[in-house]
């Protein structure tokens, strides 16, 4: 039986999934978190089952270690031979990589050397490949990149309106994120609608912790609110998501707690977003609780946060001239009908109107009414199936 791993090396945890390929039947999956912090964890899930445990993981190369050790514990494998396959999610491809390749020595360079446009990323994803590599060298590594589905950008939507040397000397420009979530619901609604994908405009809503928003045009995205880093865009869990820039030095001259550019940096990725404003937790379940209790901070956050949705997806109506669906997708765009409703209503000039009886937490599927001009969806994603199906390529 051939199986393949997805894994999705993050800072400091490092989430797997164990699959029967060709199948796509999913054997278990977990995740090890806290990686060289204090309290790491283990968990495991396999037949409907957590298995969790505390354990010491200084770094990847031990979490890797970790993990076939419990892949054989729990008998999901008898012998690491089993594992065929590994594809590896990168985090950023930059310009090197367009699509999803076969890992050797060189591959790896490029990963690292590219590790300035997600200095938190890059670095954590080569050392989960340089341990597996170790551990399985004969097994076929695959790297699926964040970035790559965004490759198709044209230069105008890329490009920043800065000097050109900027560019040219320093690659400064966007990039984007969540690709492969972008790329996989766009193309499930192809699917759902039954036409080909070249005939469809889309607009693709991952939101989640993180979250972007993305103009699928034929099947290739032509936009998305990512920028050079994840940063850019919409509002996040606790990234700001788009910014004057100029509130930079501004703060560095104001303010003796900030004391560097990269501290400013640091507070727009980790302490904004809905944590900065609601002052209470970056998590929509959280902030929906403290919201329905009256909280000020936390009524503002999740007005700020559908506000800024609301724009990018307009935007995207105007890149595109038009859309043919909305595609909702990711932790809150999967469960929250609330954020759902009001983007929509609140987008209803575009010809988008919701179905309320559709509009159930779980719902898969269309959730906007016969008559709504653009079809609204929601669509589980899958990063993990796509890198399974990635490395199949490959074998
Ligand atoms: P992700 O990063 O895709 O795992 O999404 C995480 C976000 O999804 C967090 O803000 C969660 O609060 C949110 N989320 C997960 N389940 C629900 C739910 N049932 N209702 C509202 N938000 C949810």
């Amino acid at each position: 039986m051939e199986k393949t791993l997805a894994v999705n090396a993050g800072s400091s945890s490092l989430k797997w999934q164990l699959y029967e390929m060709p199948e796509e039947k999913v054997i278990a999956k977990g995740i090890f978190e806290r990686i060289g912090l204090a309290q790491s964890m283990s968990t495991v899930k396999f037949n409907g089952e957590d298995h969790k445990r505390e354990i010491d993981i200084v770094d990847h190369r031990q979490a890797v270690l970790l993990l076939m050790d419990e892949l054989i514990h729990f008998h999901l494998i008898s012998e690491f031979r089993e594992i065929t396959g590994i594809g590896h999610r990168v985090v950023a491809g930059g310009e090197l990589f367009k699509d999803s390749v076969l890992i050797d020595k060189n591959v790896l360079d490029q990963i690292k050397s590219i590790s300035n446009l997600a200095p938190l990323h890059n670095p954590a994803n080569a050392a989960g490949i340089e341990a597996f590599m170790k551990l399985l060298p004969d097994a076929t590594a695959v790297a699926v990149f964040d970035t790559a589905f965004h490759t198709s950008m044209p230069e105008k939507a890329y490009r920043y309106p800065i000097p050109n040397k900027y560019y040219r000397n320093y690659s400064v420009r966007k990039y984007g994120a969540h690709g492969t979530s972008h790329m996989y619901v766009s193309r499930e609604a192809a699917k759902y609608f039954d036409k080909p994908l070249e005939d469809l405009k889309i607009i693709t809503a991952h939101i989640g912790n993180g979250a972007s928003i993305t103009a699928v045009d034929g099947g290739k995205s032509v936009d998305t609110s990512m920028g050079f880093t994840p940063l850019g865009g919409v509002m996040m869990g606790t990234r700001s998501g788009e910014m004057d820039p100029s509130v930079i030095p501004f703060l560095l001259e104001n303010d003796p707690d900030l004391n560097s550019a990269q501290e400013v940096i640091d507070m727009f990725n980790n302490q904004s977003g809905i944590r900065g404003v609601s002052e209470l937790s970056s998590d929509m379940r959280d902030l929906e609780k403290s919201r329905d209790a009256g909280d000020a901070n936390s009524i503002l956050a999740y007005e700020m946060f559908v506000d800024r949705l609301k724009k990018y997806i307009s935007q995207y109506f105007g890149v595109l001239n038009g859309a043919d669906a909305l595609v909702f997708t990711a932790g809150i765009g999967e469960n929250d009908r609330k954020v759902r409703e009001d983007v929509v209503n609140g987008l209803s000039w575009f010809g988008m109107e919701i179905n309320p009886e559709r509009n159930y937490r779980g719902v898969v599927g269309e959730i906007s009414t016969a008559d709504s001009k653009v079809k609204v969806l929601v669509i589980p994603t899958d990063e993990e199936l796509v890198i399974a199906r990635d490395v199949e390529k490959f074998k």
